[in-house]
């Protein structure tokens, strides 16, 4: 890596010159409250994220980038150095400036961006606004001290990273798929390896009885990801029928049943989770199905899918599926039956797999297929987002984790994760930072922050790593 020795001391030198156009530029970005919203004209994820975009984009085209906006779904920032193709290949640089809601519970007010003791306070301070600018920076950096390269470099912001993708759906539906490149959105070393993603929905007609107690409904979660924390049954039948049912349930804790006239109201309650992590919450569904099973007097097609739900939600393996495995990379699959619905006669299940990354989808299918027939659910839907898996010792991954070590005398592995990045939208990507090990920056929670030191080092190690990949390492 001598060759970059001379740049890279140039690289530092600018961005420590930079410092204080660096930190105010960031938390002028961070002032613009850019949580989603309703759609406007130019503007389809809300005015403000349209703002931060423009902001964002403005300032790269004062400084002598090549910008371009997508309708406010997206845009670049262009660095071409002197002598590259128009047409070379591009490194990506791929992050986000919308944000998640503020919540409750800030000491410091969310979109002030107020500095205490050298670390900025604001939501977006990592999560990703902070992040981006520092990539934009890293890029700034090369073109200002006039760093060789052979391939352009985009820094692509999207905004509505945090709903759905929206964003890099349509930008690269518009724009060439970079190359190579990363996404500044999770944690330093590197992460390598984002297991599969796939959400299968599947269903199946109940029978409806004559006589006896009757399940009206049945529901609980609201999104697939997410460990349900409630969940709700109606249940219709004689009035002796209900008020045994209601006493059968009494003795048990976490739900509640309710007489109310000619129905009775069963409510559990679990703990919730994220998707990636069931095993840390406990599936309310569960709850309501096994409580259900307590009671007498279901016929038996309402019987059996209660005592199916109750397996399915309670089994965060896949094993009751039949499609539990794992692989040395990332660890073992992960279910979460996220979402259940039963209404007319038809009852639904959501379920949220992560799957390993050196499987693919039809691994997942050819596994589920024997136990879905077996237990009479067609599968109506899928959605999927492929995994990700990049081997430490791929040219990418061996360039990134470089710059890093040497930057930091870091030697932390390389990580792994559940979670979904934008990395995953990219041809060949991976996550790179900002996270330093050891620090919480508290995205997604009160207090989000990040210290000027991170957003400082993270501008250098991207500058060095962007004029690597700039020069096709
Ligand atoms: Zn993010």
């Amino acid at each position: 890596m001598t060759q970059y020795e001379k740049i890279d001391e140039q690289l530092s030198a600018w961005i420590d010159a930079h410092t204080e156009e660096i930190v105010e530029t960031t938390r002028a970005l961070l002032r613009i409250p850019s949580v989603k919203g309703e759609p406007a004209e130019g503007a389809p994820f809300g005015v403000e994220t349209r703002k931060a975009l423009d902001f964002a984009l403005g300032y790269a085209e004062s400084q002598g980038l090549t910008i371009k906006h997508l309708e406010g779904y997206a845009g670049h920032a262009e660095w071409r150095a002197p002598g590259v193709a128009e047409d070379a290949p591009i490194v990506g640089v791929l992050a986000h400036v919308d944000v998640v809601p503020a919540g409750d519970g800030w000491r410091h007010p969310p979109f002030l961006a107020e500095m205490d003791n050298g670390v900025i306070y604001a939501r977006g301070a990592a999560d990703d606004k902070g992040p981006a600018m520092a990539g934009l920076f890293g890029v700034l950096a090369a073109h200002a001290v006039g760093a060789p390269a052979t391939h352009r470099v985009r820094v692509i912001l999207g905004a509505d990273e945090e709903s759905g993708f929206g964003c890099v759906k349509y930008y690269f539906e518009h724009e060439e798929m970079p190359a190579t490149g990363f996404t500044p959105d999770a944690a330093f070393p590197i992460v390598y390896a984002e297991k599969g993603i796939a959400n299968f929905i599947v269903s199946k007609e109940l029978s409806r009885p004559s006589s006896g107690l009757i399940l009206e409904s049945l529901s609980g979660g609201m999104r697939s990801n997410m460990v349900p924390d409630s969940a709700e049954a109606v249940v219709t039948g004689s009035q002796t029928d209900l008020a045994n049912a209601a006493s059968t349930l009494l003795p048990l804790s976490d739900v509640n049943a309710d007489h109310q006239g000619d129905r009775l109201i069963i409510k559990a309650v679990g703990i919730s989770a994220h998707g990636s992590t069931p095993e840390e919450g406990r599936n309310a569904v569960a709850v309501l199905a096994k409580a259900l099973l307590t009671i007498d007097g279901w016929n038996a097609s309402v019987r059996e899918a209660v005592e199916t739900v109750e397996r399915w939600g309670a089994d965060t393996t896949g094993g009751t599926l039949g499609v539990a495995g794992a692989d040395d990379v990332a660890g073992p699959l992960t279910s979460n039956l996220g979402v259940v619905t039963f209404q007319d006669g038809k009852l639904t299940l959501t379920f949220n797999f992560r799957y390993p990354v050196t499987w693919d989808l039809d691994t997942v299918k050819t596994k589920i297929a024997p136990t879905l027939a077996e237990s009479g659910f067609a599968l109506d839907e899928i959605h999927n987002q492929a995994p990700i898996y990049i081997p430490t010792d791929d040219p990418l991954v061996a360039t990134l984790i470089g710059v890093y070590q040497a930057e930091t005398g870091d030697m932390s592995p390389p990580l792994t994760m559940g979670g979904g990045t934008y990395a995953r939208a990219m041809k060949k990507g991976v996550a790179f930072g900002p996270g330093f090990p050891g620090y919480a920056t508290g995205i997604h929670q009160s207090d989000e922050r990040w210290p000027v030191e991170h957003l400082i080092n993270s501008a250098k190690i991207y500058a060095k790593a962007i004029v690597r990949l700039a020069n096709g390492q």
